[in-house]
């Protein structure tokens, strides 16, 4: 019996941006006694169904995006005589989906992690059951990656997560309701190991691939504090050194490694995290700026963002403390208006943010908005192939549309043909050589050059263009760019490369809301918990 892991997707590059780290971790999750599982990533190549023989176990993770292809590669494997297991956000949420669409023999909701041994074992001995919780397992359960099965010069970046969970509710976001808000975050460590493999297999790039790096803010210590909520705030200050300690290590590792990741734009009011940040070499982080009016973030759930001079302000600190932002925007906010695309491209380039993406909003299972626009579509009429819009997912690639909640003053067309528009104003070829300027090296500058087009043929031609003549074009493009780009990540390997020492976080500055509080030691915070799971966005 062989353990197959498919991560599916409809489109293949040959090469691919960052590793798609779930099924690293699910092969670390398999039982040596089943041998190395098959690992595919379909956004490299498409699987090749004569590897899967009968009695095999065909794995397959899922999430809205590409669960239509995940439901022909289940029942193609289990025409093979496989036994078919879906996982991932999108099984959890619809778990009869994959049965009547996907063949599923079995769904596992929740993380993974554990629960997967127990599915092999019952697949081994005559058949799986039908569903599996898989639950919320705690920080000291998450498997690290077996980094060593993933296959050669494939993956511009690595990705390591450090914590599952966001503390925030947006509106558009299903990570507070799936991962949870309380953030379970892993020991350094473990972290570190993970990171020292893949340097030594020449990863210089890794993606700190977390709902939200910034967990603790300094408004959320000065409520504690306010409230006299002493439980409370120990365990948010342990939160936070552990943040600070990862960081610290960070900072021992080779001086080429650079880390990015995913944070709130309240880190901008901390600058000791910033700091941190900066030492430790983390050098990029998505920000969700999601809307530049204060309509638009109230309408997302998002109020602790800015809008106006102090979203500049905010995100001009983070560059002045070395950390590049990589802006996130929606388009088609009920509160935008024709003149709010030239608005939101006018502050992306004056906040001096390195990268930008312009996502439609999109009513995304699991989340706040797709409950309301469910109940708000439930007498709508519309059939797109014989699938309601409220199941769009289903509906075949080509036939799929881009926009699928109406806008009270502009048309779909006119917001697609807005937002295109911003993408080509922001990475227009001059635009991205000057912002290329922060780089050091004509190398880097170039492949800033590289990655910026990459990622806008990947997204926004891919994501957002109608026509699939603009969509195959696109994929060509981004498949010719890709193999320069993953060269200009890559560095010589590292073998003998060794974890650095745990050491304490180097002295800090003490003027933020935390200054004197006592910071217990990290084992015990670590221990403390009851011992009991990623475009960037949650589901795309
Ligand atoms: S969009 Fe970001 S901040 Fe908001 S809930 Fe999701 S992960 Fe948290």
């Amino acid at each position: 019996m062989r353990v197959h892991l498919i991560n599916p997707n409809h489109l293949s590059f040959g090469v691919g941006v960052i590793t798609p780290r779930w099924l690293y971790v699910m092969a670390a999750a398999t039982p040596r006694s089943f041998g190395d599982p098959l690992l595919v990533d379909e956004s490299l190549a498409p699987t090749d169904f004569t590897k899967i023989k009968a009695g095999d176990v065909v794995g397959i993770g899922i999430h809205s995006g590409n669960a239509l292809r995940g439901y022909e590669v289940g029942q193609m494997a289990r025409a093979r005589g496989a036994y078919v297991v879906f996982g991932g956000i999108h099984s959890g949420l619809y778990p009869e989906e994959a049965y009547e669409l996907g063949a599923a023999h079995a769904v596992v909701k929740g993380d993974g992690d554990v629960v997967w041994a127990r599915v092999l074992a019952d697949c081994a001995n005559g058949g799986p059951q039908h569903l599996y919780e898989g639950g919320r397992i705690e920080a000291d359960q998450f498997v690290p990656a077996r980094w060593e099965l993933l296959p050669p010069d494939r993956y511009m970046w690595a990705s390591v997560q450090t914590v599952r969970g966001c503390p925030k509710h947006c509106s558009f976001c299903s990570v507070w309701r799936t991962d949870g808000q309380r953030p379970r975050q892993r020991a350094s460590d473990v972290v570190l190991e993970e990171i020292v493999q893949l340097r030594r297999m020449g990863f210089r790039f890794v993606a700190l691939a977390d709902d939200n790096f910034y967990p603790v803010t300094l408004e959320d210590l000065e409520l504690a504090r306010r409230q006299n909520n002493q439980p409370r705030l120990s365990e948010l200050q342990a939160l936070r050194e552990e943040r600070f300690e990862l960081m610290a290590r960070l900072a021992e590792l080779p001086r080429d490694m650079v880390f990015f990741t995913q944070i709130t734009m309240e880190a901008a009011d901390d600058p000791e995290f910033l700091k941190a940040m900066r030492r430790g070499r983390i050098k990029g982080a998505l920000v969700g700026v999601e809307s530049v009016t204060p309509e638009g973030l109230k309408a997302v759930y998002k109020e602790f963002n800015s809008a106006g001079d102090n979203l500049v302000r905010r995100l001009r600190t983070f560059r002045e403390h070395g950390v590049h932002v990589l802006g996130s925007f929606i388009f088609g906010l009920p509160t935008d208006r024709p003149d709010t695309f030239e608005a939101t491209a006018a502050v992306a380039e004056e906040a001096g943010m390195a990268v930008a993406q312009f996502v439609l909003l999109t009513p995304f299972p699991g989340t706040v908005d797709f409950q309301r626009w469910e109940k708000k579509m439930e007498s709508d009429p519309t059939r797109i192939a014989g699938v309601p819009l409220t199941r769009y997912w289903l509906i075949p690639q080509a036939l799929r549309p881009k926009m699928y909640m109406s806008h009270p003053v502009m048309s779909g067309e006119e917001i697609l043909r807005r937002t295109q528009g911003v993408w080509d104003r922001f990475y227009r070829l001059p635009s991205i050589w000057k912002r290329s300027l922060f780089m050091k090296s004509l190398r880097a500058r170039l492949a800033f050059v590289l990655l910026s087009k990459v990622y806008r043929q990947m997204y926004a031609n891919t994501g957002i263009a109608t026509d699939s003549a603009r969509v195959n074009r696109a994929a060509r493009w981004a498949r010719w760019l890709a193999k320069p780009c993953r060269r200009a990540f890559h560095g010589a390997p590292m073998p003998e490369l060794q974890v650095p020492l745990s050491a304490a976080p180097p002295a800090r500055e003490t003027h933020g809301a935390d200054a004197h509080a006592p910071v217990p030691p990290a084992q015990a915070r670590v221990e403390r918990r009851p011992s009991g799971l990623v475009n960037l966005k949650a589901d795309p």
